[in-house]
């Protein structure tokens, strides 16, 4: 999943989920994403860097386990 800042015509922001670039270029090709403000449909994407959900920017943690942090994780020289 990933999140992109939207704006619509009339200056509204929000935030609206897609399964991907894909699938936001379709939606709003489509019209099918509107401003839960006004319910405009003539919407841009923000400059700003989206983020996403489950990618591989997030920390490191390989089992989630406490013992992660000490360096002690069992998960941790396996390849
Ligand atoms: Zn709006």
């Amino acid at each position: 999943m990933i999140v992109f800042n939207l704006h619509c015509a009339g200056g509204h922001g929000f935030e609206e989920w897609f399964t991907s670039s894909a699938d936001y270029e379709a939606k709003i090709a489509t019209r099918e994403v509107a401003c839960p403000e006004c319910g405009g449909t003539d919407l841009t994407k923000a400059v700003s860097a989206p983020r996403v959900n489950g990618g591989a920017s997030e920390p490191a943690a390989p089992c989630g386990l406490p013992a992660c942090g000490g360096g002690g994780c069992p998960m941790m020289g396996r390849s």
